[in-house]
């Protein structure tokens, strides 16, 4: 089973989340905060992140870079609101494997998303 992290500042979002890939097989955990995030990046291991951009005080950008200097191997995929294009290049530049923009829509999840993450995952 794919181990999946998504960090949210929003409890709905890491929530929808959780539930939908719960749904697709995928062992799922979440976290409102960069801090939250770490601590499960080193207990539960994920092989995939779903990670937004924007997070109250903290840079998911900031949290992206974190991860990749603990463990590279882990996938990450930003989440981001539309029109942030310069976010998303820069979190290409630190070592993204991809993006996806709010707000989510089931039908894009459904196919894109979930084909994505188990891709990386299968390379992980
Ligand atoms: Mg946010």
């Amino acid at each position: 089973m794919t181990r999946l992290l998504v960090v949210d500042d929003e409890a709905e979002i890491c929530n929808f989340l959780k539930s939908f890939f719960e749904d697709r097989d995928f062992e799922v955990q979440t976290a409102l905060s960069g801090e939250k995030a770490m601590e499960l990046v080193s207990t539960f291991r994920p092989q995939v992140i779903l990670l937004d951009i924007k997070m109250g005080n903290v840079d998911g950008l900031n949290v992206l870079q974190q991860v990749k200097s603990k463990n590279p191997k882990i996938k990450v995929i930003m989440v981001t609101a539309l029109e942030t294009t310069d976010k998303i290049e820069q979190a290409m530049r630190l070592g993204a494997d991809n993006y996806i923009t709010k707000p989510l829509s089931l039908e894009y999840l459904e196919k894109d998303v979930q084909e994505k993450i188990a891709n990386l995952a299968a390379r992980s």
